[in-house]
């Protein structure tokens, strides 16, 4: 029997995620606090509900996709809480960024209410999550993990069990200031090339085939104009907002505090971001830390 889908989230990830279930033919139910993000995946064939709980309620999988750890803990704990209405064999899979004690924390509530629940984090980025070609970065119980499975291979491609609860969060910190790190690199280098008098397609082409080769080099270029379908040739609209990567490099802070791990590189990431932030760029997707850099130069 196809598994009946609760979505709860619908933002620049959320909504193309969902479009790919209803694609794969699973009945999906969504909810957003946005009514405009609704009615996008309402007229695709996912119907809707007035609240995350009457969404999850009939579900066999309830699936997340939020901003914060916050929202997470808000929607799933508490007595109106996604684990306190759920049918007892549902699986809930949270695929938002949070810190992996938070999703400890959720997972831990859910299994207490005897429900199967994992973290599941992606990579990928919006292009990724429309094509249906995400990595999920998977943390939980193997049992879990094998039912949800089939599922993640709906809106992905790349499919991995980094280890216990929270481990999926752990991995993707990890990633995730990685790619602020090598974003800024590729921003950096691609300003002084252009500054210098070349051609900021041309200079692409040469650090890909040479030892800068990076994925924002080969898949989200943030130079404008030098790539369509990237943030960057659209005034930096849609994708991965600045706040959201400031969310991530703060987790990345706190996990190298925890962990005494030495990363200075993530706290200067974390501190140009911070600053591109508070200049404004809050909403823009996160390759427009080039821009930035431009104004500073
Ligand atoms: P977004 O801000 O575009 O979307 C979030 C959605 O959640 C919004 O539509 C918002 O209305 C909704 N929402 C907020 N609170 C809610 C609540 N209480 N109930 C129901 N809906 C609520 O964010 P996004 O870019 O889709 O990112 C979502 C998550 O995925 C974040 O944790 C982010 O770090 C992570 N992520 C994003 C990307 C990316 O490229 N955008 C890539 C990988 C991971």
């Amino acid at each position: 029997m196809t598994s009946h889908i609760a979505f709860i989230g619908l933002g620049n990830m959320g909504g193309p995620m969902a479009r790919n279930l209803l694609k794969n033919n699973f009945k999906v139910t969504v909810f957003d606090l946005n009514q405009d993000a609704v009615k996008v995946l309402t007229d695709q064939g996912a119907q809707s509900a007035e609240t995350a709980q009457a969404a999850a309620k009939k579900a066999d999988v309830v699936i997340t996709m939020l901003p914060s750890g916050e929202i997470v803990k808000s929607v799933y704990l508490g007595d109106d809480g996604l684990i306190r209405c759920v049918q007892k064999d549902a699986l809930l899979i949270d695929c938002s960024t949070i810190a992996a004690e938070d999703a400890r924390e959720v997972i831990t509530a859910a299994h207490q209410h005897g429900v199967g629940m994992i973290d599941a984090p992606v990579s990928g980025g919006t292009a990724a999550a429309e094509a249906g070609t995400l990595t999920f970065i998977c943390g939980g119980d193997d049992k879990d993990y094998q039912a949800a499975k089939p599922i993640l291979s709906a809106m992905g491609k790349n499919i991995f069990h980094a280890g216990e609860a929270g481990a999926g969060q752990v991995a993707k910190i990890c990633n995730n200031m990685l790619l602020a790190i090598h974003m800024i690199g590729t921003s950096e280098a691609l300003n002084m090339g252009v500054s210098q008098g070349l051609d900021p397609e041309v200079m692409s082409e040469i650090m890909k085939a040479s030892s800068g080769n990076n994925w924002s080099l080969q898949v989200y270029n943030p130079y404008p104009g030098v790539m369509p379908n990237v943030p960057a040739s659209r005034d930096y609209q849609g994708g991965f907002m600045v706040e959201l990567m400031n969310k991530d490099l703060g987790l990345a802070q706190k996990l190298a505090a925890q962990s005494k791990a030495a990363t200075p590189l993530g706290a200067l990431s974390a501190q140009l971001y911070q600053l591109h932030q508070n200049q404004g760029g809050s909403g823009l997707d996160f390759s427009s830390i080039l821009q930035f850099l431009q104004s500073q130069s």
